[in-house]
């Protein structure tokens, strides 16, 4: 074992504790387990959160706790510093965090993987920061979950019908498969409350907005052109080529001018890098911080970094980078796990390489479309394939147990109406829940 430091040994900073970061600082902690190397992980979670599941979170089926797996049990040799970065010297080999008091702390490392991922892509749009909700974390799946639920009680006692209308309409723009999920789960839970109301389910309208001619690009024109029959059956009103203008407290514009009066906005149109990225000054693409084939950061020896945050040059299209999936990042901490190992002296450093697996995606009762290994589903057997799925995907034995027994559940019963009422506005807003668009 050759480490180049006599003296102390060595010290690993994983930032992030996503599907990359978690991923590497698990599988770091096993290789490097009686060598005295101390792996640190730098979170404001204790958690990794399984972020294809938050629309099932969104819609009732499952609870926040099942899609969020516990660093404590996952990975019980990793020092977790609970805190977000807000700097990285290079130089020094430090990164500065600060924690939920504003407590400030210096973790200085041998070798830095920087896995912050993204954030949601916001717009200069009238009203976004204020009026609209993402979906990249349990509080931001909880929120549409409990707004659904209250507005649908509030409309039912309100005497104002354009005002009762606005309460009983819901607006999700992008149509890629995150937006897409979440309205069919939303359309699911709010069926179930109108029949509890004796409300015909049509008085609850859905709107789906892409600025794309083709709802879920990902999964062909085939598959596409199911999901878009079966969102017409529900009575999810489609506008492709279309996106909003401003937003107010009840009602926003879309891109033809028309006004529509709601009270609930999802804002699901992908993602940007996360900001800190910028904060370190090397070069970018898309954003992305560059990286080698072996995820190093070229002129930074010990930098390595992976997942939504890093531009991983793509070995299977020459001249592109990974597109920021979880099965991606999930890969990627593997190999960064490897390399990390590697330049300490243990192993053989590898470059990235990947299969795709194909795409997942539920949509609500009855319904999934899925293409494992290229094969195309849809209807039931897609349903089964996804569920599957995640069961076998959900890294914690405990996670999975809990999935599958809510599964178990939904299909014997039927989803609950609960708005628990612990997410107030502001902790589902951009700026608390995912620290981006805060305005001064
Ligand atoms: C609703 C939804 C559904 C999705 N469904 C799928 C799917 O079905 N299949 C698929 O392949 N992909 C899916 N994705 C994409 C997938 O979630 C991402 O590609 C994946 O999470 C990226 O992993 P990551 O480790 O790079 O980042 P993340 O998983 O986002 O993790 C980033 C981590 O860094 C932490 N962090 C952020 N800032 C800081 C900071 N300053 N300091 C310290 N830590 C910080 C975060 O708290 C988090 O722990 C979905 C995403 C969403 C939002």
């Amino acid at each position: 074992m050759t480490y180049e430091s006599a003296g102390e040994p060595p010290r690993i900073v994983v930032v992030g504790s996503g599907f990359a970061g978690f991923e590497c600082a698990r599988r770091l902690s096993r290789s490097l387990r009686g060598t005295g190397a101390r792996v640190i992980m730098v979170s404001p979670n204790d958690y990794m959160l399984y972020t294809p599941l938050l629309p099932e979170v969104a819609g009732g089926i499952l609870d926040a706790r099942f899609v969020t797996v516990a660093l404590s049990d996952a990975m019980p040799a990793v020092e977790l510093v609970r805190g977000a970065v807000d700097s990285v010297d290079l130089d020094k080999q430090t990164v500065h965090v600060t924690d939920c008091e504003e407590g400030e702390e210096e973790v200085s490392w041998d070798r830095l993987v920087f896995t912050p991922g993204s954030v949601t892509r916001l717009f200069d749009i009238p009203g976004l920061l204020e009026h609209g909700r993402g979906l990249k974390t349990p509080a931001e799946a909880l929120y549409f979950r409990d707004q659904l639920l209250t507005q649908l009680e509030l409309a039912s006692r309100d005497t104002d019908p354009r005002e009762s209308q606005a309460r009983r309409t819901f607006v999700v723009v992008g149509a890629s498969y995150a937006g897409t999920e979440l309205i069919a789960q939303l359309r699911a839970l709010a069926d179930k409350a109108a029949a509890r109301q004796h409300l015909d389910p049509a008085a609850v309208r859905f709107l789906l907005l892409d600025t794309a001619d083709t709802v879920m690009p990902e999964v062909g024109e085939k598959l596409g052109a199911k999901v878009l029959d079966v969102l017409s059956s529900r009575g999810i009103d489609v506008r492709l080529e279309t996106t909003l203008t401003e937003l107010s407290e009840n009602s926003v514009t879309l891109s033809d001018g028309t006004v529509v009066p709601t009270r609930t906005v999802a804002w699901v149109t992908g993602v940007a890098a996360n900001p800190l990225v910028e904060t370190l000054g090397l070069p970018t693409e898309k954003g992305r911080l560059k990286v080698g084939a072996d995820l190093s950061v070229e002129g930074h020896p010990g930098v390595f970094a992976g997942g939504d945050a890093a531009a991983v040059p793509d070995p299977r299209h020459s001249g592109s980078i990974t597109p920021p999936t979880a099965q991606h990042a999930v890969r990627q901490g593997r190999t960064l796990a490897r390399n990390v190992a590697a330049s300490l002296g243990i192993g053989e450093a590898k470059p990235y390489a990947h299969r795709d697996m194909g795409l997942v995606v539920d949509l609500g009762p009855g319904f999934a479309v899925a293409n494992p290994l290229g094969i195309q589903l849809s209807g039931l057997p897609a349903k089964a394939v996804t569920r599957l799925y995640h069961l076998f995907a959900m890294p914690s034995p405990v996670n999975r147990w809990a999935v599958g027994l809510a599964y178990l559940t939904d299909l014997l019963f039927d989803r609950p109406l609960v708005s628990i009422g612990l997410v107030a506005e502001s902790p589902s807003q951009f700026a608390a829940s995912e620290g981006v668009g805060a305005r001064n």
